[in-house]
């Protein structure tokens, strides 16, 4: 990708490296996008409630030329901004949601500097080189509670979006996009009979015994299931008082699992053991799915290789990881494109931090995490203008994606 450009300033041509070209173009917007990352930081808003972050974020676009759909497909903050015309068409997602009592200890203020950053520099490719094609910024709401980017599949936005490309911070080394498990969320009440404890014990149906057999259900399971799922839940209702036989008790369950066939298979396995509990104290159980489910993440390969060869270029030391357990609404998006959302380190030499916590929160705002989240502006828009550019690299990127042709 070290293809040379023509560039054009004061009526002379010059030729330059792809890399000159996005470094003297990224310097251009690099103060507003940095203002703007730390602005996100520094007013933490939670999933749903993202106003400050979706508007400043559009208006930035508006301001660099692009057509802002404000209100995207009917999320009160979500966005999409395109520039270009026709296919292919690349997408650039945004997620910009801070979690409860820890700012953005996830980092997606960065998230969304990536996106704001490529975006930018490919519309910009687009123009001087008379490129054919669309670039998106994509802004997709509340990742960390209700999955918004399930709401914008089912309601089409991905139906003319050829690529999707995000990254994410990471307190590990820059790395690839990891496959990830897909999650299904459970709230289980159970449903009783209240009488005195110690009077008239004889009366009740307890629904907390229902609880603990659920538990006791699920351990028993957990030894058979395969190493790479997961289970694992809490009380979130036992009752209210020792004297009183607990008529009604709760508990929420997340299961995890790598293949979506066998995430369907625990939900049945599930439900039975909850309704065998049910039967074995004389309660009722009501099993709700809660959220929506997440898909298991499969990232494209080719992009991938393509993000980590960049990321070598850039000296970011990337290091291809292992598959991660944890899950995100974007394993939904590589079903429907070929996708990937890389990671990038900024944490630097700090050992110990761990995400979702404070001490990630202050790094996400750091001068290294500005930086890094500047290469990897640079490395998605890189993968995009090869992707518009070259016949050959679009051809392996289908080939690669295992869920029907794009
Ligand atoms: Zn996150």
């Amino acid at each position: 990708m070290s293809n040379r450009l023509r560039k054009e300033t004061a009526g002379k041509i010059f030729m330059e490296t792809l890399k000159e070209v996005l470094g003297a173009c990224y310097k251009v917007h690099a103060k507003e996008i940095e203002d703007l990352v730390i602005q996100i930081h520094d007013h933490p808003e939670l999933s749903g409630e993202e106003e400050l972050a979706a508007r400043v974020q559009a208006d930035f676009l508006e301001s660099r030329g692009f057509e802002v759909k404000r209100n995207y497909k009917g999320l009160n903050t979500a966005f999409a901004a395109t520039a270009g015309e026709g296919r292919p068409h690349i997408c650039f997602m945004s997620e910009y949601d801070a979690l409860p009592g820890m700012g953005h200890g996830c980092g997606h203020n960065l998230i969304a500097g990536v996106a704001l950053g490529a975006g930018v520099l490919l519309k910009q490719l687009l123009s001087d080189q008379g490129v054919k094609g669309r670039v998106t910024v994509m802004g997709t709401p509340a990742e960390e509670k209700r999955g918004c980017k399930i709401d914008l599949i089912e309601a089409g936005a991905l139906k003319d979006v050829d690529i999707v490309l995000m990254a994410h911070p990471s307190n590990r080394a820059t790395s690839q996009s990891v496959e990830e498990s897909g999650i299904m969320q459970f709230a289980v009440r159970f449903s009783g009979k209240s009488a005195h404890a110690a009077a008239a014990p004889e009366d009740g149906l307890n629904a907390l015994d229902a609880v603990r057999l659920l538990f006791c259900g699920v351990d028993a399971w957990r030894q058979q299931l395969p190493e790479t799922c997961r289970v694992h839940g809490v009380i979130t209702d036992g009752g209210v008082a020792p004297n009183i036989i607990p008529d009604s008790a709760a508990a929420d369950f997340y299961l995890r699992a790598f293949d979506m066939d066998f995430l369907l298979s625990m939900k049945t396995r599930f439900e039975n053991i909850a309704q065998g509990a049910a039967l074995m104290t004389g309660t009722t159980a009501l099993v709700e799915t809660v959220k929506h489910t997440y898909k298991p993440g499969k990232p494209n390969r080719e992009l991938n290789q393509a993000f980590m060869k960049l990321a070598g270029e850039y000296g970011m030391a990337p290091e291809w990881l292992e598959r991660s357990r944890a899950s995100s609404d974007f394993g939904d998006v590589t079903y429907e494109v070929p996708a990937i959302h890389g990671f990038f380190n900024i944490t630097g030499q700090a050992k110990g931090i761990t995400i979702h916590s404070k001490e990630f929160a202050g790094c996400a705002a750091s001068p290294f995490a500005l930086g890094q989240m500047e290469k990897t502006a640079k490395i998605l828009s890189e993968i995009g203008y090869r992707y518009l550019t070259s016949e050959d690299f679009r051809k392996k990127v289908k080939d690669a994606f295992p869920f029907g042709s794009i």
